[in-house]
Parts: structure tokens; sequence; C-alpha cells
């Protein structure tokens, strides 16, 4: 915004008011892990980036500065990142930081909203009022995401549960879209399932963060914890079996695994009830225990941490705008995606739009095909009920066409991702010119 020419006052509540998870007072410091993902060409990753260096992303120009050695991934020393994105804001005549924490907005200012996920009480109040208890969330159960490409489909069958509907072995192929209520099932004999259940009661989990340990109260608990309950928990809970019957035995299974359709990622399939707090690779092991998904390709792993963020799809609208407020936009974690290079781009995508309203100009018409324009469509167009905050991934992407192999498919996805684009830049490039237009 400020690099538009707009005057920002930029609140951050650190050191004041800490998070569970920050340590230090600097802007931009990475809580975890010092990787942006894969750089390597040719990944969903590198293709966010590759739009948001096009659109002269200060975070990224940093990022390629501070690079650590780190094979295909972008990796940054910490320090000097954090250090370099501070005094960045520090130095740009039109920023003033403040530092102090915001608990509520005025309904004159205009305003982003970009605290994360580890946003102050007091402000998550705040925006509870405006949205209602029910439309911001403060954790994730992320089940884990299988291709469809990936799953053997001669050992699977689908079937709702009660016969609500059953289509012929095979039609499923393809990623043909699910009805509402339309489920792939992967059967298990009872050697099948204790082989599973054995294995998954041993695997070795991520430790919980101090501040994280509540989460398992609140409502889901990971499927590894249910399983530790005994050893048919988990047939009289997520996998069980009642009311499905395998069409090619005509009996019901001893075990099941429910695979539901990700509505808006094509050819793709939710493992239901899966949520997880299992190590990657020690995930990826076990779960292709299970008859279907042997060779399984995953197209994000389960996960349960700490996390604040809205129900983006009832709530915001492609400029990242609070609906029922036109002067309010949500960035980063908090308006639904999952990851530093996520949220740089949707920081992006409401700074441009802010400087667009101040203008008087209509939002920014992003283009679909480009990976920015297919996070804002997930936020703004996935099903709001089994909303989850998502990384990038190819799935999110449109696919124009389903035939050849799934590296040429990628191939063709990036350049239609990048032609649109290009277009957009070239068409938005004479309307660019921010200081003149916002008078600063
Ligand atoms: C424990 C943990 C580990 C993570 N590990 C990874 C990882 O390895 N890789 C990855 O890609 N992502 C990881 N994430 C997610 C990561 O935090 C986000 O991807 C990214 O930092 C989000 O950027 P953001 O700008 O939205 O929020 P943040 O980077 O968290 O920035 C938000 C800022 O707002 C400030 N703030 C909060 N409330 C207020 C308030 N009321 N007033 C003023 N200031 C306020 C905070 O102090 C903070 O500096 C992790 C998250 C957590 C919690």
């Amino acid at each position: 915004m400020a690099e538009g020419g707009a005057p920002v006052r930029l609140f951050e509540m650190r050191p004041a008011v800490s998070t569970p998870a920050h340590q230090s007072d600097r802007l931009g410091e990475l809580v975890c892990s010092n990787s942006l993902k894969s750089d390597m060409d040719g990944s969903a990753p590198h293709q966010l980036k590759w739009e948001l260096r096009r659109c002269k992303s200060l975070l990224l120009s940093v990022a390629d500065q501070a690079r650590v050695p780190a094979g295909a991934a972008l990796a940054v020393d910490r320090e000097r990142f954090s250090q370099a994105v501070t005094d960045a804001i520090l130095e740009h005549p039109r920023i003033t930081l403040d530092r102090s924490e915001v608990v509520a907005l005025p309904t004159d200012q205009i305003a982003i909203i970009a605290t994360g996920p580890l946003t102050s009480p007091g402000l998550s109040c705040f925006i509870q009022g405006l949205t209602g208890e029910q439309a911001l969330y403060f954790y994730d159960a992320i089940s884990p995401i299988v291709d469809a490409d990936s799953i053997d489909w001669s050992k699977v069958f689908r079937h709702s549960r009660y016969g609500r509907e059953q289509l012929p072995q095979g039609a499923e192929n393809g990623g043909q879209r699910a009805q509402d209520g339309d489920y792939v099932n992967c059967p298990m004999t009872p050697e099948e399932y204790h082989r599973f259940y054995s294995e998954l009661i041993r695997a070795e989990s991520v430790p919980m963060k101090e501040f994280e340990q509540a989460i398992y109260f609140e409502s889901c608990l990971p499927v590894e914890e249910l399983a530790r309950r005994g050893l048919d928990t988990l047939r009289f809970g997520p996998m069980k079996p009642v009311g499905l019957k395998d069409p090619r035995t005509g009996k019901t299974p001893y075990a099941v695994v429910q695979l539901r359709q990700e509505n808006l990622i094509a050819d793709a399939y939710n493992m239901v009830g899966f949520q997880n707090h299992l190590r990657y690779g020690e995930q990826q092991r076990v779960l292709r225990l299970i008859p279907g998904l042997e060779q399984a390709e995953f197209i994000r792993l389960g996960q349960i941490h700490r996390n604040t963020f809205l129900n983006a799809p009832r709530l915001l609208n492609g400029a990242l705008q609070l609906k029922k407020r036109a002067g309010l936009y949500f960035a980063g974690q908090i308006c639904g995606v999952e990851g530093y290079v996520e949220s740089i781009a949707t920081g992006l995508v409401a700074a441009w739009n802010v400087l667009r309203l101040m203008r008087g100009d209509p939002a920014l018409p992003w283009p679909r095909n480009t990976a920015i324009g297919s996070l804002l469509f997930y936020i703004t167009e996935a099903e709001p009920e089994h909303f989850q905050p998502m990384n990038i991934n190819f799935g999110l992407l449109p696919k124009a066409d389903l035939t050849g192999a799934r590296g040429h498919r990628r191939e063709r996805q990036i350049k239609m991702a990048r032609e649109a684009m290009e277009g957009f830049l070239q068409n938005e490039s004479q309307r660019m010119d921010w200081r003149s237009a916002t008078g600063a």
C-alpha cells in the first residue's frame, strides 16, 4: 500500500504483547521452518513465487536476498530476513510503525487485518463481534487429501452410507464430480485392519507445542489418539462400516476408510475423520497400508495446530474484503490460506485492492488461471461447511485439459497461469500508477 502511494499506519503488538510462538520484536519473524517451500520451476509453490516476483513483491525480494543453500527450496536466514523486513518498513517514508495491540477498528477507517494464526484474544473478540462466533476458528484439524489419479480404483467402491447412492465400478475414475453425500470407500478385511491399526498406534507423532495442548480437548481428536483408546474404537468411529456394502462381495466390510471429493479441487479426495498429528513420512507410510491407497500421492497431509482463521467463503469476497464492511480487508493466514508465501500473496492482493478502493475503482479482477487467482478462488468459493485453510497446490489451479501424463498436465497449468498473469499485468499496468491516483 505504501509503495502505491498510500500513507500507512502499521500496528504490531510485539514486543509489548507477544504471541506464544514469536521470540523477537522483528517484523516478518518466521515462527517455525525457515523454508518458503520449493523454488523449483514446475512446482506449484514455485509458480506462486514466480507470480509474486512478477508483481515486485517486497517480501519475495527480501527472501531472495536472505537465501541460504537448501537444494530446490527457497530457505532464508531467518535473522537476516526479519531484520531486512523490519529495516524496509522503518525506512519507508510513508509507513508509521505503531508498536501497540489493536483490539478494535473504527468504522470510518480503511484497514487490513493480517494478524496471523496467533491473533491476540482481544482482537479475536472484536472480529467475532463482526463475523459471528461461528465464523472465526482457533485451530485447524486437517485431514489428508489424496490425488484421485493415485487411487487404485479397482480396490475401492463408491457408496453412501445406507445406500443413498451407488455408481458402477470405475465410473468415478478420472475424477467424476461427486454428488453431495457421495463417498469413495476403501474396504478392509480383519487382517488389513489389524495391520493398519498396529502401525498407526506405533507411528511417530510431531510433539505438540505447550500452547497447543488444549486443542485436543476442544473437539476433534487425532485419528492415532482415537485408535489408542482401543482396538475397535476406529471401527465405531471414522472407520465404521455400518450401512456400506461392497458391491463386489455384497457384504459389509470389516472396516472402511471413507474419502469425500473436494468440490473445488478437481480430482482430489479428503480422508474423512483422518486429521492427525503424525510426522509426514510416517503418515504417508501408514496411510499407504489402506487398500486402494498403496500408491497414494498426498496433495496435503494431515495436521492439527493452533490457527486463527475466518470462514472465508462465507465472509470475504475476491478482493479479500469483508462482505459486510467495505473498508475492512483480511490477509495472511487469518483469511484462510496456509503458509508463508500464500500469506505474502494475499497481503499483496489486499493491498492492491485497498489502493483501488481509495481511488474509487472496482476490485481487481485477478485471473482464475494464476496461482494467486486460484488461492483467491479457493478461499472465496470453497464449500463453507468443510472449509479448511490451504497451501497452494496443482489441485487448486484449473485444468483445461485432462489428457496426458500428470507431468504434462502440470506444464500446461503453469503455461496457462503465466499467460494469464502476463496479460493481467499488461492490462493493469497503465492503471497502476498508484501514486498519482491516491494523490500522495
Ligand atoms: C507454531 C507455528 C508454526 C508454523 N510453522 C510454519 C511453517 O513451518 N511454514 C509455514 O509456511 N507456515 C508456518 N506457520 C504458519 C505461519 O505462521 C504463517 O504461514 C505466516 O506466518 C502467516 O503470516 P501472517 O502475516 O498471516 O501472520 P504472522 O506472521 O503471525 O504475523 C502476524 C503479526 O500480527 C501481530 N499481531 C497479532 N495480533 C495483533 C494485534 N491484536 N495487534 C497488533 N498486532 C498483532 C503478531 O505479533 C504478528 O507479528 C506456523 C504457524 C505457527 C503458529
